[in-house]
């Protein structure tokens, strides 16, 4: 019996061996889980429940296939993932954070971009587009508008990585701490950053643990939470 973990996978109709490996993931350890968690970035883009293209309805299906229990946390580039969603998979959508009882621990889930608070400009987009003003106001676009807003929105983003410090963009190790005092927890999981690890550290003077998935490419990644976590990796061909 174990819980298992992914993040970033960023399904795209672009990368169908992901969509593949995600799929053969599912056939395979998910078998055997109680528990599948996905902390966000589980797709590249989500335009709004009623984008019913090729990609998300082989996804749909294949998720509400799945007979172990479904958690799904928005990322940033998934974040209008929403009740349909949710009903049409089974999968029950996590606010960021949440803390569950996993394996006789309590586990502060988050998807990760908050914790990287020195990407200031990051932090003020990621305001502007959780708030329910703006997600009423793109949702009310039609699928060709939403898919042009998002390409731009996408092209942005990537200048601003290609401009902004490695480390500005990693996790403030402040904020992990304060975030797993403020939630009394000694085990978090996120994702996002894709530096995939598992990481040591003190909380109040005690050991903690912070593991970070890692996204799907050339590899893809799972956690399995039983007495010690395993962070494994697979090729994608
Ligand atoms: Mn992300």
């Amino acid at each position: 019996m174990s819980s298992l973990f992914i993040s970033d996978l960023h399904l795209m109709p672009e990368r169908p061996d992901i969509t593949g490996a995600f799929l053969a993931f599912l056939d395979g350890p998910v078998k055997q889980a109680e528990q599948l968690y996905i902390l966000g970035d589980f797709f590249e883009v989500w335009l709004g429940d009623d984008d019913k293209s090729d990609l998300n309805r082989t996804v749909i299906d294949a998720l509400a296939r799945v007979t172990a229990a479904k958690y799904l946390m928005h990322g940033n580039r998934d974040f209008l993932l929403g009740a349909e969603f949710a009903a049409s998979t089974g999968a029950t959508l996590l606010t960021d954070p949440t803390v569950h009882d996993i394996a006789g621990r309590r586990v502060l889930l988050m998807h990760g971009d908050s914790l990287c608070t020195r990407d200031e400009a990051y932090i003020q987009v990621r305001t502007m587009l959780r708030s329910p003003a703006f997600q009423q106001d793109f949702l009310s676009k039609s699928l060709e508008e939403r898919a042009a807003i998002a390409r731009s929105a996408r092209n942005q983003s990537k200048a601003h990585v290609r401009e902004t410090a490695a480390d500005i963009m990693d996790v403030t190790p402040e904020e992990v701490v304060r975030e797993m005092q403020d939630h009394q927890v000694d085990l978090m999981i996120h994702g996002h950053t894709h530096r995939p690890a598992i990481h040591k550290l003190e909380v109040d003077g005690k050991p903690a643990q912070r593991i970070v998935l890692g996204d799907w490419d050339q590899q893809g990644w799972f956690l399995e939470l039983g007495e010690e976590p395993r962070l494994e990796s697979f090729d994608i061909a």
